[in-house]
């Protein structure tokens, strides 16, 4: 037998809406630009879609963004998807190579770029041909925009359209709900980039695990700063999550530096923020210079949050910073970290374990651990180690336009290439990505593990261990190290300090210092630009 509830689709437009009937005055404050209400941004949005139209680009069309963490920005997050067209935003930092092969394989048929962009984009755009209309969203800068047919000017095509009359959520049925409404690609970090393709359905639910309470629980009195870029697997939902809960939302622009962002945080009252580790670890000797006191919940994800990077959060503002897990294929919030009422009683040393977890799956996400060789699913026990596979109404089930290949299991869970425990209370625990996993004389070592141990040295400020190859061990781990500045710290200091801690064949063979550490497009460690460095010497 069948409900009888309302079968009425979950879409973009949904979030677009409801911001505009309930908090059209909230605001949205951009570095270095004006501040507007979600009134201002739905009211663009109704003449955005007007001027898709007129544009001529059809439903289903993928719609490439080039841009920042602005304004103009977040009115095409809504405008694309609540019009049925596909929003692909587009990592800025790609090489030439990876963004034209990303713009071409996704065949953008309308590229919006920040102005100050326009002379990373702009290059390559003859051999980028699919694309008919090159939209530039004024960004305060002065750059030269190429005198050229195609390219438009965004404020006056918004400007001089008629709005979108009327609901757009009522031009959805239910199927609609399944279609497509945003594109990400991979980073490459692991391969050629793949493109996951995002559904209405998925984007909303996923919205909706972003409010559970508990959790990151997004909430009407947020002001919400998403530091991460709207191109790294969708600013992890905080945009639409922001705005389905009527948060206040505050956007770094096109600048991440550390003297631009804890001004921001600290004049605008920001209570939660999401950022990568390294992007949290470079604002550490700045914490005690401002006010941060609205800060309640900060966000760290992408890569492991060391122990000693969340518990700097916690002497300076009170406020760790929480895991979460995810991957651009997990739309892509998997899971939040952070202590529960079992763990009120724990001790300190205690909840900082706890905490350095990746912590409980979100409501509707499914985990588990599998052997990697058999293919057997391993018991949640907090100590068998096994790939960590996922399933849930927000995880991708295939990549756009390319074979899955390994990618999913025969009964259609995601194969993330993460090594991971899942204790009895359902914490998820990281232990390293598989390629990342350090072989040495039959056993493995934890790159992730040794590096929180480096890291808890209060004179290193980042570290990344790597299995260099080795004729007797297979493999052997070389920590690379960046220092405070001035820091006269030795490796054999460095050795005293980690050698309690570890067992004693884990010790790196080598301490390598840097000044810097290589990244990837999204702010990552580079694992495999240091491999490649290591190779060649
Ligand atoms: P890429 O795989 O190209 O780096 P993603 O941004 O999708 O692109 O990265 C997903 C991977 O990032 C995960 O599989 C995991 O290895 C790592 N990751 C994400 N969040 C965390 C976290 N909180 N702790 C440790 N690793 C994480």
């Amino acid at each position: 037998m069948e409900g009888l509830m309302q079968p009425r689709p979950l879409t973009v437009a949904h979030v677009l809406e409801r911001a505009e009937r309930l908090f059209a005055h909230k605001h949205v404050t951009t570095a270095g630009a004006e501040r507007v209400t979600y009134g201002d941004v739905a009211h663009h949005a109704r003449r955005l879609a007007t001027v898709l139209d007129t544009l001529g680009v059809p439903t289903g069309a993928r719609v490439g963004t080039f841009a920042s963490n602005n304004r103009r920005h977040l009115e095409i997050y809504l405008a694309v998807p609540a019009t049925k067209r596909v929003l692909h935003t587009i990592n800025i930092r790609l090489s030439a190579e990876h963004l034209e092969y990303i713009v071409n394989h996704a065949e953008d048929d309308v590229m919006f770029v920040d102005r100050g962009l326009l002379p990373r984009i702009w290059p390559s755009v003859e051999r980028l041909a699919r694309v008919r209309h090159w939209v530039v969203l004024p960004d305060g800068s002065h750059t030269a925009v190429p005198a050229d047919p195609r390219v438009l000017d965004y404020d006056d095509l918004v400007s001089g359209a008629a709005p979108f009359e009327g609901s757009f959520e009522d031009t959805f049925t239910l199927p609609d709900e399944n279609l497509a409404s945003g594109l990400c690609y991979t980073s490459g970090t692991t391969g050629a980039p793949k493109g996951v393709l995002y559904s209405h359905r998925s984007t909303v639910l996923h919205c909706m695990g972003t409010l559970a309470a508990g959790l990151i629980g997004l909430g009407e009195s947020d002001v919400v700063m998403p530091i991460v870029p709207f191109f790294h697997a969708n600013a992890w939902g905080l945009p639409y999550g922001a705005m389905m809960a009527g948060a206040s939302l505050v956007l770094p622009g096109a600048s991440a530096a550390p003297d631009r962002l804890l001004p921001l945080m600290a004049r605008e009252r920001v209570t939660v923020a999401g950022a990568v580790p390294t992007v949290w670890t470079s604002l550490v000797p700045d914490l005690p210079a401002h006010d941060l006191s609205a800060v309640r919940f900060l966000l760290g994800g992408g890569s492991a949050v060391h122990p000693s990077l969340s518990e700097a959060y916690r002497a300076a503002l009170g406020v760790p910073i929480t895991h979460s897990w995810g991957m651009t294929e997990v739309s892509p919030v998997g899971a939040v970290g952070g202590t529960r009422t079992q763990h009120r009683a724990a001790t300190v040393a205690e909840q900082v374990a706890v905490r350095a977890a990746q912590g409980q799956p979100l409501p509707l996400v499914n985990v588990r651990i599998v052997d990697v060789d058999t293919g057997r699913e391993l018991p949640r026990d907090g100590q068998a180690v096994g790939e960590l596979q996922v399933a849930g109404p927000w995880v991708a089930g295939g990549y756009f336009r390319v074979d899955g290949g390994d990618s999913f299991t025969e009964d259609g869970w995601l194969r993330t290439g993460d090594l991971a425990t899942v204790d009895p209370a359902g914490y998820l625990r990281l232990v390293d990505r598989l390629k990342d996993l350090i072989k040495s004389g039959g056993e493995w070592i934890s790159s992730v593990e040794l590096e929180a141990v480096i890291a808890s040295h209060p004179e290193v400020v980042e570290v990344a261990v790597i299995g260099r190859p080795d004729p007797r061990w297979e493999e052997r781990p070389v920590a690379y190290v960046v220092l405070r500045d001035g820091s006269a710290c030795t490796a054999e200091e460095l050795l005293r300090h980690i050698t309690p801690m570890v067992a004693k064949w884990w010790l790196p063979d080598e301490f390598v210092f840097m000044t810097s550490l290589p990244r990837t497009g999204t702010g990552k460690l580079s694992k495999s630009m240091l491999r490649d460095s290591t190779a060649i010497a």
